[in-house]
C-alpha cells in the first residue's frame, strides 16, 4: 500500500532535493556544535543573539520556577496566565497598535488570521514569494487566491481590478522576504489597498527586531503606524523565543480570539517561552546597539562576498541570499563549507523556485569580525574548488 514512499524518497535523492536533519548540540550562537563538530553558524534566525542573552535566559528560568513548564490548557479554557496577556499588551505597545494576540507559532498565526478574515465569498491576493505559512493560510481560508508577481505593484493593481466581484479582499505580503531578504513596498501596497477597499496584512517575521528605529518592523520602517495595517510576526527569530503574534485594532484581536481556530484549539505557550519573549522585548529597547551591530555585520559580509565575485542579492535585512541556481551545486557548496567548519544549508525547491537554489546566509549581532573573515575565506576556497568563482 505505501510502496510509493520508497520511490518518492528515491526520486528526491536523485534530484538532490532530499532533506535530512542536522543535529545541533549547543545554543544557536555563532560557535556551536553541529553533527558532533564545532562549527561557525551562519544560518540562524537568532539575529540579535537574544536566545542566549543572560537576561532572557534568566527570565525563562524564573518563569519555570514560579509557573512551571506547561500552561495546561488552551487560552480560552485554563491556559490563559497573566503572563500571556502581559505579553500581548507589551507587543501592542511595541507595534503601536491597540492590542495583540499571540499564537503558538508564526505558522499558526498566519493560518489563523487569514482563515478567520476571509472565506468562500472573498478574494485574497498574495505575493509570489510569500512564506509557506501564508500560502497554507490562503488555501485553508477557501477564498479565491490570486498571486501577484514578486513586489510588482502593476500586477497587483491588475488583479485588484476584479476586486468588486468579491465581498472582502485581503492583500498579504511578507515584510522582509524570508529567502530573498528584500523588503515589500508597503507604502504602495497601502495605497492600493486603500483605493480598492482591501485589508492589508504584513508578515514581519524577519523584520521584527531588525527594521525600524526601535526594531518594530516594516510598518515602523516606512512610518505607516496608525494606518490599520495588520501586523503579524514571530517571537521565534530576532526575539529568540517561540510563538507568533498579530497586532492591530481591539476589534480585530477580539474577533481573532473568537474565530482563529489555530488560537482556539491549541494549548497556550508555556510560561518560560512567554517570559523570555517579554525579556527579549526589554533587551531590544535597552540595547539598541545590538541592532546596529547586526547591520554592520551584514554590510561587512555582503561586501566581502561581492568582492570575492559571488552573486549575492542586495539586502536591507539580516538575510544574504547567495545565488547558485542548480540545486546540486548549491548542495556541493554547502558541503564544502561544512567541511571547513562553516554551516550554511542549501535552500532548494520547493522552498525556492526551480533554478534559484541558493545559500541563505544570515548574520547575527554576536558574530565577530574574526568569524566573518573565517567564513569569507572558506567561501573563497569552496567557490574556487567548485568553479563558482
Ligand atoms: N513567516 C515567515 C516569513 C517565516 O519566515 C516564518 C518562519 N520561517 C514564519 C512565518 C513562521 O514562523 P514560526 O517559525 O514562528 O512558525
Amino acid at each position: 500500500m505505501i510502496d510509493f514512499l520508497s520511490e518518492e524518497l528515491r526520486l528526491m535523492k536523485e534530484h538532490h532535493l532530499y532533506r535530512s536533519l542536522y543535529l545541533i548540540d549547543g545554543p544557536s550562537e555563532p560557535k556551536t556544535i553541529i553533527n558532533g563538530r564545532e562549527m561557525l553558524l551562519f544560518s540562524s534566525n537568532n539575529y540579535l543573539g537574544l536566545a542566549s542573552h543572560p537576561r532572557v535566559k534568566a527570565a525563562a528560568i524564573a518563569a519555570v520556577k514560579r509557573w512551571g513548564t506547561g500552561s495546561g490548557g488552551s487560552r480560552l479554557t485554563t491556559g490563559n496566565f497573566n503572563l500571556h496577556r502581559q505579553l500581548e499588551k507589551r507587543i501592542a505597545r511595541f507595534k503601536g497598535t491597540e492590542d495583540a494576540i499571540i499564537f503558538n507559532t508564526g505558522y499558526m498565526a498566519n493560518l489563523g488570521v487569514i482563515s478567520a478574515l476571509v472565506g468562500r465569498e472573498d478574494l485574497v491576493i498574495s505575493d509570489q514569494l510569500n512564506h509557506a505559512s501564508i500560502v497554507d493560510g490562503c488555501r485553508l481560508s477557501r477564498a479565491t487566491v490570486r498571486i501577484y508577481r514578486h513586489n510588482d505593484m502593476l500586477d497587483l493593481a491588475r488583479i485588484l481590478s476584479d476586486r468588486t466581484s468579491f465581498r472582502r479582499c485581503l492583500i498579504v505580503t511578507d515584510g522582509v522576504f524570508s529567502m530573498d531578504g528584500d523588503i515589500a513596498p508597503l507604502p504602495q501596497l497601502f495605497e492600493l489597498a486603500q483605493e480598492h477597499q482591501a485589508i492589508l496584512m504584513v508578515d514581519d517575521a524577519h523584520a521584527t527586531g531588525v527594521l525600524g528605529d526601535r526594531g518594530a518592523g516594516t510598518v515602523e520602517y516606512f512610518g505607516l503606524e496608525k494606518r490599520g495595517i495588520i501586523q503579524m510576526g514571530t517571537l521565534s527569530k530576532a526575539l529568540g523565543s517561540e510563538g507568533g503574534y498579530v497586532a492591530g485594532t481591539s476589534n480585530l484581536i477580539d474577533f481573532l480570539r473568537n474565530r482563529a481556530r489555530s488560537f482556539i484549539y491549541s494549548t497556550a505557550l508555556s510560561p518560560p517561552v512567554i517570559a523570555s519573549a517579554m525579556a527579549a522585548l526589554e533587551v531590544l529597547e535597552n540595547e539598541p546597539h545590538l541592532k546596529e551591530q547586526l547591520k554592520a555585520n551584514v554590510r561587512l559580509f555582503y561586501q566581502g562576498l561581492k568582492d570575492l565575485g559571488f552573486e549575492v542579492l542586495p539586502t536591507q535585512s539580516a538575510i544574504i541570499p547567495l545565488m547558485v541556481g542548480d540545486s546540486c551545486k548549491a548542495l556541493a557548496l554547502s558541503t564544502a563549507l561544512a567541511e571547513m567548519g562553516v554551516f550554511v544549508p542549501a535552500i532548494r525547491p520547493p522552498t525556492v523556485p526551480e533554478g534559484t537554489s541558493r545559500l541563505r546566509i544570515t548574520l547575527m549581532a554576536t558574530h565577530t569580525r574574526d568569524h566573518i573573515q573565517f567564513a569569507l575565506d572558506a567561501f573563497q576556497k569552496a567557490g574556487k574548488k567548485l568553479g563558482l568563482l
